[in-house]
């Protein structure tokens, strides 16, 4: 298959907003690939899905912000307006990163004290290259049965993000779904994905806030490609799951 590297310059770049993002509920975070990464920046993740959810979206700057909208195909009102979509792959991940976040109290205010947390579910999204990647990595060795790292090599216009396999560690089923947000516990992944994935189409009507999304990198790193199928791997393809049905581009 044919494999692109790019890396367009992005005109702005959104603030993180976690700490808002956080009192949101029903749409979860992207993990997020930033732009100005030190060389040692690394995201350990564990992927509970290890087949992507593929679709095309629509990545803007809107209001300074940018926003990832879900192509609807026909009738696509951003198809429409010239904004060609493209092809990306979504799994369910949590993201092992510490973190930390204002404690609450039972009103909702502030205490002024912080405290660390850690593995949040999030979705990872990304273009045909690092799906290529991750397709590979799944055949030879399996994404589900240990935690990965993401880490960056090369800067500028050669900036890559890599996929590291971590040491075996099996979680028993009691144990993932713990981890989870009470409201996704017992859920089918897929489920939740595609939830995910197609909600952000159909319910642009909610708060700007809801649809707003970090990744400038997201459609920066993973080399922007073409909609044409030559560059698809064909796992992917054949993974569609039904999102792809509803979502297809005319
Ligand atoms: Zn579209």
């Amino acid at each position: 298959m044919k494999i692109q590297r790019g890396f367009k310059a992005v005109k702005e770049e959104e603030r993180r907003r976690e700490q808002a993002r956080e009192q949101r509920r029903g749409k979860l975070w992207r993990v997020f690939f930033p732009k100005d990464a030190d060389d040692d920046y690394e995201i350990p993740i564990r992927f509970l899905t290890d087949e992507p959810i593929c679709y095309y979206e629509h990545t803007k700057f809107v209001n300074g912000k940018v926003q990832n909208y879900t192509c609807t195909g026909d009738g696509c009102p951003h198809c429409e307006d010239g904004d060609k979509p493209r092809f990306v792959g979504a799994f369910l991940v949590i993201d092992r990163t510490e973190f930390e976040y204002d404690e609450r109290d039972d009103k909702g205010n502030k205490t002024g004290r912080k405290l660390k947390g850690k593995d949040r579910l999030k979705l990872l999204v990304r273009g045909q290259t690092d799906l290529a990647s991750l397709d590979r990595l799944n055949s030879k060795y399996g994404l589900l049965d240990r935690d990965w790292t993401v880490y960056k090599t090369g800067t500028g216009t050669s900036t890559r993000w890599n996929f590291d396999r971590g040491d075996l560690d099996e979680w028993t089923e009691e144990e993932i779904q713990n981890i989870l947000p009470e409201r996704y516990r017992g859920r089918d992944f897929y489920e939740i994905l595609e939830e995910q994935i197609i909600g952000k189409s159909t319910d642009e009507s909610t708060s700007e806030d809801d649809t707003i999304d970090e990744e400038v990198e997201d459609k920066v790193m993973s080399g922007v490609q073409s909609l044409d199928d030559e560059g698809t791997p064909e796992k992917v393809k054949s993974s569609n799951k039904g999102v792809i049905k509803k979502l297809k581009r005319k």
